[in-house]
């Protein structure tokens, strides 16, 4: 194996970079040469005439008199100009064959001087470049989503394009979104394997994902910070945290900060609910309650008439407006009672992207250096379409189909028993 490359996906996550630095530490111990894809799947979709054109005549010196090989790589020119549509043969027998050999690019630096237009799309990534950016948050080689790359037509572009370039295999570092295209990828012929890259925790197959404890730690820093106001103030607080499907951050955050009440998109709950919760913390004297909220977790509350109910009670509402953790500590206020009567402050924050912005933790950098080695190591044992997960502490990895098939039951691996635990104590 001569190349390989790899990409980030989805959103990005603290210890990506962490991540592709271990993947071109290991790469560089095999003399393998790492390119880094820019903007996710992005990167790789161009659709190029003029490198197509040199990959077809390339490939076809490459095949010889070979009828049946000749054939195949005609049926891959029509299926990459969009004539067949999306349902073509299996071309992998085609490009496992002659794995290396439809290479354009022996010098990869030559290969960007060719076809310029790539230089967006492709970088270099020799240690010297990548060893400073081990630390910092965000992604160095950046990510966005790639609607276009649903079309299986785009898909196979992208697979003639890291043929042409010379790469054997590919790391995508991204969520479940990223993963399923990586498992297209392989289907089309390009090995991939996935590492989890995504703060939400929210993939069923792993204890762990890249990303998820740095974001929890700020979380927990921010949640003391807002704590020395409440106690000053003798004032609860609703702090927002990130997690559309998954309750991971709030409920280890609330853990960790010892917070009286947390709310989740994977239990159903009722403003009413939470606010009898509440007062029964003011009843006993506790007027520094801290209730953490996921940020998908409005999804699963019991229905509230949140401009009725505020417009009754004097505050400016407009028809129609749904619940946020602003809106919330409106109405928890308007539910809670000091002892003399009157309705409690009750205040809001939303962490948003701040909880994406740290340099990786500790763990979250261990857990990129074995990872990226570890993706490494399969892609050179010819394993493909696997994904890297930490499991009892260990890190492993698992076929990609079978991590994602998990997907339908994540919900079952949310900790109740914690989760029951934070708003029972
Ligand atoms: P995440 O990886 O964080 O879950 P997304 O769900 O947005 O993020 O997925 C990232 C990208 O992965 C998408 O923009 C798309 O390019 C690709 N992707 C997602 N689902 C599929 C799919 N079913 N088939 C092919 N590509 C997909």
């Amino acid at each position: 194996m001569k190349r390989i490359a790899v990409l980030t996906s989805g959103g990005d996550a603290p210890g990506m970079n962490a991540a592709v630095v271990s993947v071109a530490r290991s790469a560089a111990l095999h003399d393998v040469r790492l390119i880094g894809v820019i903007r996710g799947y992005n990167g790789i979709i161009r659709q190029d005439e003029k490198l197509m054109r040199a990959f077809f005549a390339g490939a076809k010196k490459v095949i010889g008199d070979n009828e049946e090989d000749l054939d195949m790589l005609a049926a891959l020119k029509k299926a990459v100009s969009g004539s067949m549509g999306g349902a073509f043969p299996d071309f992998r027998p085609l490009l496992n064959k002659y794995q290396g050999q439809f290479c354009l690019a022996n010098d990869f630096d030559d290969f960007l001087r060719k076809y310029p237009e790539f230089m967006g799309d492709f970088v270099s990534l020799d240690l010297d470049t990548v060893l400073d950016i081990a630390d910092r948050p965000g992604t160095h080689l950046r990510t966005a989503r790639c609607e276009a790359f649903l079309n299986p037509v785009v898909r196979l572009a992208g697979v003639l394009n890291l043929t042409a370039i010379g790469v054997e295999g590919l790391v995508v570092i991204g969520g479940d979104g990223s993963f399923n295209g990586a498992t297209r990828l392989c289907e089309l012929g390009m090995p991939c394997v996935a590492i989890p890259g995504t703060i939400d925790n929210d993939l069923a197959y792993t204890e762990m994902t890249l990303g998820y404890d740095t974001a929890v730690n700020v979380c927990v820093q921010a949640v003391r910070q807002i704590r020395a106001t409440s106690r000053s103030h003798d004032r609860p607080h609703v702090v927002e945290v990130m997690g559309r499907a998954c309750g991971d951050i709030a409920l280890r955050t609330a853990v960790a900060t010892g917070a009286e009440i947390v709310i989740v998109p994977e239990v159903p709950w009722s403003v009413e609910e939470v606010a009898k919760k509440l007062q029964k913390e003011i009843a006993g004297g506790n007027y520094r309650a801290t209730v953490i909220v996921a940020e998908g977790a409005y999804e699963s509350m019991a229905p509230f008439d949140v401009y009725g109910f505020l417009m009754e009670r004097g505050k400016q509402c407009y028809p129609g407006e749904t619940i946020s953790a602003h809106r919330l500590a409106s109405i928890l206020k308007r539910l809670c009672y000091d002892k003399d009567k009157q309705w409690v402050e009750v205040r809001s924050t939303v962490l948003g992207y701040t909880q994406r912005g740290e340099s990786p933790s500790a763990y979250d950098a261990a857990f990129a250096f074995e990872a990226g080695n570890r993706a490494v190591e399969l892609l050179r044992k010819n394993e493909e379409n696997v994904v890297i997960g930490v499991k009892e502490g260990r890190v492993f990895s698992m076929p990609i189909f079978q991590a994602l098939k998990l997907q339908d039951k994540r919900k079952d691996f949310f900790n109740r028993r914690l989760y029951n635990l934070v708003n029972i104590l």
